[in-house]
């Protein structure tokens, strides 16, 4: 059996390949099967399915959401959702509404601090997209305001900085309500960006989110470490949950990370798809 990447971005949200280019990406890489996880987005997932049905190469339909939490983020993975299911298409378009109102007043706080940038230009970059942070930073790069991406949030676009503007999120009860409804399975992304600290402390989170319909913990992530994904599959076993994981790939990386292996330290088998399609046929 071959390996998987259950967390992966394309043009509909913030990823620099098309849905298409990155399931050929992922095939001729030599996976088996790959996840389309978009930020809050679905627009990808027709394209990508097809163009699996097209190579014999098996897609998942999937979403990755941010929910409201704080202190840190919160993002709440759905595989295998009914991308056609009303309430998904509702609650997701309440998420665009958001952004729409969001962006153009991003444009307006970098343009008060004395930056020429357009909303036309942002578009542009977002491809046709959903349009996220990651094409404002895009734009900073090219008018040279700034000497890359990572420079762009840590000046203006991350939480705190002076064009960051928040934006409307579901609470994670919310969220995993409309995931299950679709027949998705609701998974808790990366752990590590929650800022909690300690084993207790996410024990109790998970708790809740179990109550809530959540079915599993993204265990396997490059960004977390060792200790931390002892700490996230100790707690899957103790509660019964499924444990993911994938790379995140957005393809405008980051220290040589690449779909499938993240910075060569991943190896996720496909009994991951396998437990997930298991639970979505029990529920
Ligand atoms: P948005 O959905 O528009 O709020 O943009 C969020 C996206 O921006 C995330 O999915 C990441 O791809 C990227 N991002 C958020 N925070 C940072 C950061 N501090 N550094 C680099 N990229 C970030
Ligand atoms: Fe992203
Ligand atoms: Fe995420
Ligand atoms: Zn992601």
């Amino acid at each position: 059996m071959g390996y998987v990447d259950l967390h992966l971005h394309t043009t509909a949200s913030d990823g620099v390949m098309s849905p298409s280019e990155i399931v050929r990406y992922a095939k001729a890489k030599g996976l088996q099967a790959i996840a389309i996880t978009d930020h809050d987005t679905i627009g990808g997932i027709a394209e990508g399915l097809e163009e699996g049905e097209k190579l014999g190469f098996e897609v998942i339909p999937a979403i990755e959401i941010s929910a409201e939490y704080s202190p840190g983020s919160m993002h709440l993975l759905g595989y295998f959702i009914d991308t056609h299911h009303p309430l998904l298409n509702e609650k997701l378009g309440e998420l665009q509404k958001a952004r729409a109102e969001r962006n153009p007043r991003m444009v307006e706080k970098l343009n008060r601090l004395g930056i020429q940038i357009t909303y036309e230009e942002v578009l542009k970059a977002s491809g046709g997209g959903q349009v996220g942070r990651p094409h404002f930073a895009q734009v900073l790069v090219e008018k040279h305001y700034v000497r890359n991406f990572q420079e762009a949030f840590d000046r203006f676009l991350k939480k705190g900085a002076p064009a960051y503007v928040d934006k409307f999120r579901f609470a994670p009860k919310e969220a995993i309500h409309f995931i299950n409804e679709a027949r998705g399975v609701a998974i808790l992304g990366h752990p590590n960006t929650l800022g909690l600290n300690g084993y207790s402390a996410m024990e109790h989170l998970l708790l809740e989110l179990i109550q809530d319909g959540l079915k599993g913990i993204e265990v396997y992530y490059p960004e977390h470490s060792s200790s931390e994904i002892a700490q996230y599959k100790s707690l899957a076993e103790k509660y019964g949950l499924l444990m993911t994981g994938g790379t995140d790939y957005h393809g405008i990386e980051k220290n040589g990370l690449d779909i499938g292996v993240g910075r060569g330290e991943m190896k996720l088998p496909y009994s991951l798809v396998e437990a997930l399609k298991m639970a979505r046929n029990q529920s």
